[in-house]
């Protein structure tokens, strides 16, 4: 019998698409995770929205949804074994390391019989990736490799062998800054139901979520997903490209694709996904090729070798911490109080609606708890209650390794910064009550002496890495000019504030 997760909520995928109308399904609505953290009200709404509207889907398909609300797994399934004590449930295997091989023992506890197979909400299957990476004489855990094979493989954007245009990747075409009078696309706000508004409430009431309740801009069903998805087609994606790397403030949402909640839940299959891109690329002239082959990067490129890492890596990677960094996360991550404009800023867009887009997720907010020195697992907890795509197996990867420098399992440096990088990217600083070229003394941007000093303790780890010459050539030169005294001093001042709350 297919037993169905919430993050598995697609009718054509799996166990479920080889069961005939009729079969018994299993869904599980349990409740005590949400109860152990504060998650982000959106997040929980659109899970549990989600699995109830997936639930009457199937009944309208004529399918016997065994659906159960308990306080945990382990209780429904005690409850399902008791009633269909000779049923052997069939699953997806979960992506995430933890219920992955928790569901097994839990099954095997309750004397059920239970069986996982592959995952099939991804593009590729484990079994090729770990065929090729095995045999291949090229570094599968470098992303550009892992792409180019995924292009070739899939024939995504291909054109007899050779990438479309000539190029595999667009990327150095994918970071301007848009003009003053550019207008960001329309957002697609799907009209919710009274299951959905229903759900919303309960979740409200039930839960300490964190976050704004009022409204709700993501999907929850099938139908909206691919609206969504539509919607981006028509109206977004040609200035995706260009301005993928461009924060602004008061623009949330920019040209991004808004989809990794519903490719998450499994409302969406990135094939689906990406075949209408592509589609939509042959057959209209106003798609340049650096914004499809930039969003088609993401998803055949980052989320697939995103999870594989992770499956590799798991659970080393998951405590990984490299550069011993363990102080505590800014209070600001959760109550958004801070003069420092770009945080304080995607931390109020984080908290409106469990979302900000990929640079300010890796170069305001991971950039920031790095030079902090902020423990990864803390910053990875973080994400994974605020953000409604959030779940173990993406955030790992993406807060750990690419944010943090956890391990150095693919990043060949950490993504650091100075404001240099905040000012040249976004309109922030210029509203900011610091000063972004100040380093030291009051008032200079936190990001400034944090950077250094950064530099600094970590120097027996980062200097001898090639990619950071240059960086150790400046605090080389800073240490001549005896700057650093002033660069530490300004850093105990900063943590100070934040003890304070006056950050
Ligand atoms: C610190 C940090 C935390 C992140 N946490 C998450 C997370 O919890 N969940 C999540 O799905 N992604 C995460 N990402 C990756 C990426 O930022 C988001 O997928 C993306 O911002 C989602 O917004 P969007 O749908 O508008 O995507 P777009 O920027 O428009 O990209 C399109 C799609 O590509 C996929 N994608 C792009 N980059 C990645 C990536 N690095 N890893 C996996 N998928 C990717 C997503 O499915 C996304 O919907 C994180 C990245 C960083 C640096
Ligand atoms: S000055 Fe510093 S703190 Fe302020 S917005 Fe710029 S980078 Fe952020």
């Amino acid at each position: 019998m297919p037993w169905i997760l919430g993050t598995q909520l697609h009718p054509d995928v799996g166990p479920l698409a080889r069961a005939p109308s009729g079969s018994r399904v299993l869904l599980i609505e349990a409740h005590d995770f949400a109860r152990r953290k504060s998650y982000h009200h959106d997040k929980l709404a659109i899970m549990f929205s989600g699995m109830r509207h997936f639930r009457d889907e199937l009944e309208d398909a004529g399918y016997d949804v065994v659906y159960l609300k308990a306080p945990t797994f382990s209780d429904a399934l005690a409850e399902y074994f008791e009633r269909y004590p000779d049923d052997e449930l069939i699953q997806m295997r979960s992506p995430s390391y933890n219920s992955a091989m928790r569901f097994d023992e839990l099954v095997e506890d309750v004397g059920g019989q239970y069986r996982s197979v592959e995952n099939e909400l991804f593009v590729g299957t484990t079994t090729a990736f770990d065929e090729w990476a095995n045999n291949s004489d090229t570094d599968p855990f470098r992303h550009e490799t892992f792409y180019r094979w995924m292009r070739g493989k899939s024939g995504v954007l291909m054109n007899d062998g050779d990438p479309v245009g000539g190029e595999w990747n667009y990327d150095d075409e994918n970071r301007d800054f848009p003009p003053d009078d550019w207008e960001s696309p329309p957002v697609y706000d799907p009209e919710h139901d009274e299951l959905t508004t229903e759900t919303m409430s309960w979740v409200e009431s039930t839960f300490d979520t964190w976050g704004d309740t009022d409204s709700l801009i993501w999907p929850v069903t099938r139908e909206q997903a691919l609206e969504k998805l539509h919607h981006f087609i028509s109206e977004r994606i040609p200035s995706f490209g260009p301005y993928q790397d461009a924060m602004r403030r008061e623009d949330w949402a920019m040209s991004h694709a808004l989809l990794g909640s519903s490719i998450n839940l499994g409302l969406l299959h990135p094939v689906e996904v990406i075949q209408e891109i592509e589609t939509a690329y042959h057959n209209r002239d106003d798609i340049p090729l650096n914004s499809v082959e930039g969003v088609i990067r993401q998803m055949l490129g980052w989320r697939e070798f995103m999870r594989h890492v992770y499956r590799h890596t798991m659970p080393e990677l998951g405590s990984a911490n490299q550069l011993d960094a363990q102080h505590d996360l800014p209070s600001a991550y959760w109550s958004g109080e801070t003069n420092m404009a770009c945080l304080g800023e995607t931390v109020d867009d984080v908290k409106q609606r469990g979302y900000s887009h990929h640079i300010q997720r890796l170069m305001v907010l991971a950039n920031f708890a790095t030079l902090w020195g902020a423990d990864p697992s803390e910053l990875n907890e973080w994400f994974n209650a605020t953000y409604v795509d959030a779940y173990h197996w993406v955030t790992t990867p993406n807060v750990v390794e690419m944010g943090q420098y956890g391990e150095g399992v693919f990043a060949t440096k950490p993504y650091v910064s100075s404001a240099n990088y905040i000012d040249k990217m976004s309109d922030y600083c210029g509203e900011c009550e610091y000063y972004k070229t100040k380093d030291t003394g009051d008032g200079a941007c936190p990001f400034n002496a944090l950077y250094w000093d950064f530099l600094d303790r970590n120097e027996e780890t980062l200097r001898s890495n090639h990619r950071m010459g240059l960086m150790y050539s400046h605090v080389d030169n800073k240490r001549e000019d005896g700057e650093m005294e002033n660069i530490r001093e300004r850093v105990s001042d900063l943590r100070e504030m934040e003890r304070a709350g006056t950050l």
